[in-house]
């Protein structure tokens, strides 16, 4: 009942000839019905790409917005132009975001709540760090970072967000979860979900996993009952790989 979704998020990557080709690649090897297959791009990129991909089924989405409308915030894009440029998702709070730009679960919530008025759909990233993880805190870290990242959010609402939870120490390292551990955070995502809100709307909402996904694990992880869909960096950046993960 819950669509899979197969997201990939190019980080700082790509010329607009770079992807202009993407698209060419996707428009004469369309990719598989049923599974909504995006592509998170630089700013820049976006309505070029999002113009490029139309007819392909393919949906475009940004890396980061600001939450407030407009004014002095130089450097930063806001959901209004997002939504100018066909794009229709957002990647919130990624850990490179969080880690490398000083993003809180505070900034995190108020860019989701300013995603969902604009219709645009956010995908809200948490995930625990190697030394998390080692001293068991995995649980208590991945709640806190969903329950403050939907804080003030409504139960008509949440189900249009996407989570997607992505363990630090599986990013860009190679290092994956196993598809049963993804599977087991995703789950407990899931459990918060009902929790905070409903069963229903947990068993609505989408999970994604992310970290150091490719070809050999894209199937077992698609194959548990919790893991919706994958949020790629590496294995997005070329036409045919990105493609092969579509076709799980
Ligand atoms: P990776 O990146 O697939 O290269 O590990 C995932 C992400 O950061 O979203």
């Amino acid at each position: 009942m819950r669509t899979p979704l197969i997201a990939g998020n190019w980080k700082m990557n790509k010329t607009l000839d770079e992807a202009m080709a993407f698209a060419r690649y996707l428009g004469e090897n369309p990719v598989r019905e049923g599974v909504d297959t995006l592509l998170c791009a630089p700013a820049p990129l976006l309505y070029p790409l999002a113009d490029a991909l139309t007819g392909t089924g393919v949906a475009v989405g940004a890396q980061n917005m600001h939450y407030e409308a407009q004014g002095a915030f130089t450097g930063e894009i806001s959901a209004a132009m997002i939504n100018d440029t066909g794009a229709s998702y957002v990647i919130l709070g990624h850990s490179e975001r969080r880690q490398l730009f000083a993003e809180t679960d505070a900034s995190v919530n108020k860019k989701t709540i300013c995603a969902l008025k604009a219709g645009i759909t956010p995908i809200l990233c948490c995930g625990e760090s190697l030394e998390e993880r080692e001293e068991g805190r995995t649980a208590d870290v991945i709640k806190a970072q969903v329950v403050n990242g939907l804080l003030g959010i409504a139960e008509a609402d949440v189900t249009g967000v996407v989570i997607a939870y992505e363990p630090i120490w599986a990013i860009g390292t190679g290092k994956t979860a196993s598809s049963a551990d993804a599977n087991e955070v995703c789950a407990a995502i899931r459990a918060i979900i009902a929790d905070l809100y409903s069963q229903e709307a947990a068993d609505a909402l989408r999970i994604l996993y992310g970290g150091s996904v490719n070809a050999d694990t894209i199937d077992g992880l698609m194959a548990e009952t919790d893991i919706d869909g994958a949020l790629v960096g590496g294995a997005s950046l070329d036409p045919a790989s990105f493609h092969r993960l579509t076709t799980f």
